[in-house]
């Protein structure tokens, strides 16, 4: 006889995710207090904490990585990537300050989950992924649960997406070496950029880049992460 193993997900998990995502959020505001001598605020946004509570991580996660979708843990997406820890992802939302009016730009879109934690907290998003199968299935999945203010495309985010730039705030979810210079141009005045930054492989310093309204430029280390590096030929 044989014994269907795959597992799959059907609406009557739905109610389970529901709690799930709501515990997670819980860690999430738990790791902001514990954190909040390091990256300046003890509580995060109430809109951040909203996005983070409705967008549904499990639709972001291979199949096999669904059980572990609401746990505050980066999980494989394939091709070597990973979708980001929720603490990460919401204190790096946290951090550009998102505002309605926003034009955000996203380099490394990998599953679209950071995109879709953004969707509903600015005006628009531009994300860029250089992985062309994981650029084409975030692509569709983000159209298929409509975060229709979500712009990707396939390329080499290290240049930035001079189309439509400026940007109120760039979110980097991959390390970097160092702080690209298109994307500081890029950048706004008065806008804000997260990015980690240091060894390949190694623990990064998540950076916050500002740029004031005469276009001086000052960074802050936040704290200590684990990214994948940021690739392309620069
Ligand atoms: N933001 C993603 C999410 O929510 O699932 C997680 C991103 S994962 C930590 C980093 C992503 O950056 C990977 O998908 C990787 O392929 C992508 N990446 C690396 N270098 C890149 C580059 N130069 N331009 C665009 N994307 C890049």
């Amino acid at each position: 006889m044989l014994l269907a193993t795959a597992s799959f997900v059907t609406n009557a998990d739905e109610p389970q995710y529901a709690l799930d995502r709501a515990a997670m959020v819980a860690q999430v505001e738990e790791y902001a207090r514990f954190t909040g001598d390091h990256t300046g605020d003890q509580t995060f946004d109430k809109r951040v904490l909203k996005s983070m509570a409705s967008v549904q991580r499990h639709e972001f996660v291979p199949e096999a990585q669904k059980h572990f979708a609401y746990q505050n843990r980066p999980l494989p997406i394939g091709f070597g990537q990973t979708i980001s820890q929720p603490y990460i992802v919401a204190l790096m939302t946290n951090l550009i300050e998102p505002d309605r009016d926003d034009v955000v730009l996203e380099v490394g879109t990998g599953s679209g989950y950071q995109a879709a934690i953004l969707s509903p907290l600015v005006k628009s998003v531009y994300s860029i992924e250089i992985i062309k199968p994981l650029a084409k299935q975030a692509a569709a999945r983000l159209q298929r649960l409509g975060f229709e203010n979500v712009t990707t495309r396939l390329g080499d985010g290290y240049y930035g997406w001079a189309e439509h730039a400026p940007f109120d705030a760039i979110v980097v979810t991959a390390a970097a070496s160092h702080v690209p210079p298109s994307l500081v141009r890029q950048l706004r005045r008065g806008g804000r950029m997260v990015i980690p930054v240091g060894g390949r492989f190694l623990t990064q310093q998540l950076l916050l880049v500002e740029k004031s309204e005469t276009g001086e430029v000052k960074t802050r280390q936040i704290i200590p992460v684990r990214f994948v590096p940021l690739t392309g030929t620069h």
